[in-house]
């Protein structure tokens, strides 16, 4: 706490101490006020102007320092001023007294308690973000929750001041106008408790809800404005239709037939999305390939002498699509048609919210009426505008699976996970990779040394890799196509044969009816908690939906479409994204669930990091793979985990671990009391909270058992400083 911070607490102490020693609080009592209302209405009339500036500064002094008395001075206000100008002095005091308390309580504390709890407390404050003058003003009308409490509450929470005071103001003012007006005729009053009856606190009470209820009714409202022009079909044919048939709408449609729905399921394409056809399934073959290769290689290190290895890249090339193959039964029309979705081989389009129109692959258009709609239509690689880039012809994670030549000369353009993923297969492979970043390093996301030891691999596997290089164009000279990049200012030529955009990807929002019906969407559809859409019977899950673009956070999204679409408005979830694991499966492959030391720093969450080097572990020097960590962030001085970041060998798998102890609330003393095989990689995770746990051993209490076994040995010997707790004098 800085000197004006104490300064200001050592002021406020001063006189909380002065009113209570001088015991003020007498002259803000009931008894108290009548034996002198004659004198004080006397002196008021002789001097109005200067009796209403002291009740002013007396009634903001005792709110702002969240002092008791300010119900009786509220009556006293009636009583002395009468119902006008007496509503109008509280009312203006109150307000600002109660924000001067706010800010005071949000000067001292609020930081420290952000810094405390603020993981915990994210909720609430994006609750206060979107509707904290909706929930303060409840608080203010339901006359049960004390108003100083109030003020302090609040201004520990991101609530703009601007928005407490005004809400404050006018929700106070029925309770006030009670008060006031109860002032008037204060002979009548014994005590404070008659004042309100208990049908008055229940008039507050339902005006106090009232905020709640208007926003239901704004929810309706707008659904119904929305709605606005449509005609509703008495009758659906369906209960759900699904458009794509990606990893979101293939675990859609499959929960919708489980619970018994009447569900098409259309796909214009192939089913299975990117993630079978173009995604996850093609690249970890083509990494596997790679990893084949690069272990031969290394053959020396594992005591082979020479290993030479023959291949044909067209050959590894015609594996993936074996792979694909063999998955693509898991995503076929047959497994799904089985399970009881109407799968159907074709375009969908919203044509009204009630209707989707199907063009059907072979030929045929219908139109089917459905009760919901989740919209699952994926992402695409997003291929930016550079100067040249359609002359010169390009690759993308789409495309790239045809390739049955392994170009000489490849420039990867993106550093981010697809990037990633790429160069390196394709770099062990034989070609010639330039991995090209505009940002300062790859994988931005991870922590800076994650970044640093997959570059560091890439260096060292021979691929030339260029961060903080934009693109700027693509030319071509002489025949050869050229990346013109640009770096500190400097411009920098780089041949290529072939070019992997791997910069992003955007999601697929045109073409199928969302301008149309007037669905917003940013860069991927907008959606509330629920996952619905501006009407709220079309949900969108997957790419398509945001914020995450993994086949696991689809499937995790098509749960909650698929109940909310089905069982709304009798039951609903919101989508759950607490615990969040992802990997980039390169090789160190880098996985994390929950949040790594930047994004900590950035949220100015508290937290002590552990990291365990699995250079140290058994299992990683037998496998010949001892590189890598494991890095767990927990709350300072306690094992709950915030997140944690494997870099290592199968670190993907390993994090399966943390995720589930997350999700669970198990801390790093569950995971260190939990038995792990030996020798595995997994007995990483024990060791990481082994770290944790010798990090916070209780030294004193250690080193009392160390005299208590001295003193057991009878050991007369024992140098006594050594168990001796520090501090301690001999
Ligand atoms: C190279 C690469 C590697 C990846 N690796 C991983 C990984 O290792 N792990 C991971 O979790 N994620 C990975 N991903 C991401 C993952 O593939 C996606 O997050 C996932 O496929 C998203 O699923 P989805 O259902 O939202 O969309 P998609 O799989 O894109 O499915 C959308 C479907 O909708 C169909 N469609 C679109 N419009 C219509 C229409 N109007 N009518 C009918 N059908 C329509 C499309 O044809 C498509 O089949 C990878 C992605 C790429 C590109």
């Amino acid at each position: 706490m800085n000197t004006r911070r104490i300064a200001l607490l050592a002021t406020l102490a001063v006189l909380a101490a002065l009113f209570f020693s001088l015991d003020v609080s007498r002259f803000l009592t009931l008894d108290f006020f009548k034996s002198q209302q004659a004198a004080i209405e006397s002196w008021r009339a002789g001097h109005p102007a200067l009796a209403a500036l002291a009740f002013f500064a007396a009634y903001v002094a005792v709110t702002g320092l969240s002092l008791p008395g300010a119900a009786v001075m509220t009556l006293a206000g009636g009583a002395v001023f009468g119902l006008g100008w007496g509503l109008l002095l509280v009312s203006f005091a109150s307000s600002i007294g109660a924000t001067l308390a706010f800010l005071v309580s949000r000067y001292l504390l609020r930081d420290v308690v952000q810094a405390k709890f603020g993981d915990r407390l994210q909720a609430l404050n994006a609750g206060i973000r979107k509707e904290g003058g909706f929930y303060l003003f409840t608080l203010r009308l339901v006359p049960v929750f004390p108003f100083f409490v109030i003020n302090l509450a609040m201004g520990l929470t991101p609530l703009p001041t601007r928005t407490f005071y005004w809400v404050s103001q006018l929700g106070m003012l029925a309770g006030t106008l009670a008060y006031v007006n109860a002032g008037t005729q204060l002979a009548g009053i014994d005590s404070l408790a008659g004042i309100l009856s208990p049908a008055l606190i229940a008039s507050f009470a339902l005006l106090g809800v009232f905020p709640l209820l208007a926003r239901k009714l704004v929810d309706i409202v707008r659904a119904r404005k929305a709605y606005e022009g449509w005609k509703r079909p008495v009758r659906f044919d369906r209960n759900l239709i699904v458009i794509g048939g990606g990893s979101a709408g293939l675990v859609t449609s499959y929960i919708a037939a489980a619970v018994k729905a009447r569900v098409t399921l259309v796909e214009k394409h192939k089913l299975g999305g990117d993630c079978l056809n173009t995604g996850c399934v093609p690249s970890k073959a083509l990494i596997r390939s790679a990893k084949f290769l690069s272990h031969m290689g290394r053959s020396a290190e594992f005591g082979i002498c020479s290993a030479r290895a023959e291949f044909d890249f067209g050959e590894v090339m015609e594996r993936v699509q074996r792979v694909i193959r063999s998955v693509e039964p898991h995503d076929s029309a047959e497994r799904y048609t089985g399970l009881g979705v109407e799968v159907v081989e074709g375009t969908a389009k919203l044509v009204s919210p009630w209707e989707v129109e199907i063009t059907r692959t072979g030929g045929g258009t219908e139109r089917l009426t459905t009760r919901s709609v989740v919209i699952a239509t994926g992402a695409r690689p997003f291929v930016p505008p550079i100067p040249g880039i359609e002359d010169v012809g390009y690759l993308t994670s789409d495309t790239v699976w045809n390739l049955r030549t392994l170009p000489r000369r490849l420039v990867v353009l993106g550093g981010g996970p697809i990037g990633c993923e790429l160069t390196q297969a394709f770099a062990r492979f034989g070609a010639e990779v330039t991995q090209v970043e505009m940002l300062p390093r790859l994988m931005m996301r991870e922590d800076p040394e994650v970044s640093e030891l997959v570059m560091r691999r890439f260096e060292a596997e021979g691929i030339r890799v260029l961060v903080g290089h934009q693109a700027k164009a693509f030319v071509v000279e002489s025949g050869e196509r050229i990346l013109v990049a640009e770096h500190e200012g400097a411009e920098l030529r780089i041949p290529f044969d072939a070019v992997l955009v791997a910069v992003g990807r955007a999601a697929n929002l045109k073409g199928y009816g969302l301008e149309e019906l007037g669905i917003p969407s940013g860069r991927t559809i907008e959606t509330n908690a629920f996952l619905q859409t501006r009407y709220p019977n079309i949900y969108a899950a997957g790419d398509v939906a945001g914020p995450f673009q993994f086949t696991h956070t689809a499937a995790h999204q098509a749960w909650y479409a698929a109940v909310n679409a089905l069982f709304a408005p009798f039951r609903t979830f919101k989508a759950d994204y607490s615990v969040i694991p992802w990997a980039t499966f390169v090789e160190p492959e880098v996985a994390r669930v929950g949040l790594n030391e930047q994004e900590a720093k950035e949220r100015g969450i508290p937290y002590e990091a552990t990291v365990y080097g699995i250079d140290d572990l058994d299992r990683a020097i037998a496998d010949g793979e001892a590189h890598g960590f494991v890095k767990v962030l927990t709350v300072p001085g306690k094992d709950r985990i915030l997140g944690v970041t494997i870099v290592g060998e199968h670190a993907g798998d390993l994090i399966a671990e943390y995720v589930l102890a997350m999700k669970q609330g198990i801390g790093l003393n569950r995971i260190l009391g939990t038995i792990h095989i030996y020798p595995t990689l997994a007995e990483a995770n024990k060791y990481a909270a082994g770290a944790w746990k010798k990090a916070h051993a209780p030294q004193r209490l250690l080193a009392w058992v160390a005299r208590f076994h001295a003193w057991r040995r009878r050991d007369p010997g024992t140098p006594r400083g050594t168990a001796r707790p520090a501090g301690e004098t001999a």
